[in-house]
């Protein structure tokens, strides 16, 4: 190893930035227990470069970058550029304690409160979409065309997350212009959102090596359909049994399962704050972008917030390996953990009040007039980000799991970025959260 490697200590902040400093590789070990000075301010930096206004934090206060070895990833260099090596983080107090602001500790606790109330573990993956940007036509969608043009990008992509351990099983030539998606297998618990903030930075990094530009930005261009981040959850039981599958319900959905759907459908308009977080997401989460045009649950439907996709039964496949529930409202905007760790609470939530599972919805549910719609359980998404964070304050349930300053710096990042855009019209603010993501 070069003495001149760098390798990266980081965090996933508010904003879904990947934030950190870098030492030279050889001297990790010696940062591995105590980390890297870090500074609570760091954390209300906006996605769009100041410092928010009316933040918790100022000039004042020191804390560390502890990394987690489980999280190193290497890129090999290649001839014009140096490895991309880095550690994914948590943020502790100079005194070795928990910081109440820190990303991992919030999924982490989620995770710990589905243990103790429901004895269950999470399998999930975050299922990503992105878009080159400023080439010329795209090709057809879905298209061998479209696939050969992104070579070698594409084959470089799976090749640079392979190395990375992000288990990538797929590259999508996808529907929007020269808009791509890799599924990645599923992780455990906090691996999943460690995967989500990986697979973006070498995503990332690829297109820098290739000079290509990239975004995952929710929306590029208000007339076609954004870049989502669907994330798949399971749920198992402690000897890794299935928790979803019950072959006589439903979609095969078991009572649990249709449970914490409820919770997640009750509270979805306080997690779009967390999930879809950026100015133009609730854009993006309109009807017929196939992406969520409406709060509620569907079997194989890709306009429903909520979706069971289809289990394969032929070739030997078993519906009870592969039935899950897949949240579609979310974008790369939002922090992976704590979009995560708020849908697992949501759904906590609906099995400990015996929420009556979810309605399954066979159809568009843009085609439902009102008592139908409401038969379907199906509700509206909010139409802004300002109605995402007013349901969050309105929420007190959600808002409750944030610890108050971690509340306190998260509301007032997203107030300032909307302050920020005030007067910009949407396809200004979508270029300007394509520079950004
Ligand atoms: N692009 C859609 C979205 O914004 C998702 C399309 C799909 O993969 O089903 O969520
Ligand atoms: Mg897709």
């Amino acid at each position: 190893m070069s003495a001149t490697e760098l390798i990266s200590l980081v965090c996933c902040d508010l904003g879904a930035i990947v934030r950190g400093r870098s030492l030279p590789a050889p001297e990790l070990g010696e940062h591995l227990h105590s980390g890297v000075s870090w500074v609570p301010a760091n954390h209300a930096l906006t996605p769009l470069g100041t410092l928010a206004e009316e933040s918790p934090f100022d000039s004042l206060g020191d804390l560390r970058l502890v990394p987690d070895p489980q999280t190193h990833v290497r890129v090999e260099p290649d001839r014009q550029t140096s490895a991309l090596e880095f550690v994914l983080c948590d943020i502790l107090q100079t005194d070795g304690e928990q910081w109440d602001c820190c990303p991992r500790r919030f999924l982490r606790e989620a995770l710990a409160e589905l243990r103790s109330q429901l004895g269950a573990r999470l399998l999930a993956s975050f299922e990503h979409e992105f878009q080159l940007l400023g080439t010329e036509a795209a090709p057809p969608a879905f298209s061998l065309e479209a696939q050969r043009r992104s070579e070698p990008f594409a084959a470089a992509v799976m090749a640079a997350l392979t190395q990375a351990g992000v288990q990538p099983e797929r590259f999508l030539c996808e529907y929007a212009p020269h808009q791509f998606e890799v599924p990645v297998a599923a992780a455990e618990g906090i691996a999943a959102a460690d995967r989500a903030v990986v697979l973006r930075e070498v995503v990332r990094e690829v297109a820098r090596r290739h000079e290509l530009r990239v975004s995952f930005a929710a929306l590029l261009d208000p007339s076609w359909p954004g870049n989502g981040v669907h994330i798949h959850l399971s749920l198992l039981d402690a000897d890794g049994q299935t928790l979803m599958y019950d072959s006589r319900r439903p979609a095969g959905l078991s009572e649990l399962a249709g449970r914490f759907a409820a919770g997640i459908l009750r509270h979805s308009s306080a997690l779009s704050a967390l999930c879809a977080p950026s100015p133009v997401s609730a854009e993006r989460l309109t009807p017929h972008r196939w992406s969520a045009g409406a709060a509620c649950l569907g079997a194989a439907n890709r306009e429903t917030l909520l979706r069971i996709p289809s289990p394969i039964t032929f070739a030997g496949r078993q519906p009870q390996t592969q039935t899950h529930l897949e949240y579609r409202g979310a974008d790369a905007t939002a922090n992976p953990y704590l979009a995560l760790g708020a849908i697992v609470r949501a759904g906590i939530q609906g099995v400990r009040e015996e929420l009556p599972a979810a309605a399954i919805l066979d159809r568009d549910p843009s085609a439902l007039e009102g008592a139908q719609a409401s038969s379907y359980g199906v509700g509206a998404l909010p139409a802004s980000l300002e109605d995402s964070l007013l349901a969050l304050q309105a929420d007190r349930t959600v808002s409750g799991w944030l610890a108050p300053q971690l509340r306190e710096v998260y509301l007032a990042i997203k107030r300032t970025e909307l302050r920020a855009v005030a007067d910009l019209d949407v396809d200004e603010i979508c270029r300007r959260y394509a520079e950004i993501y």
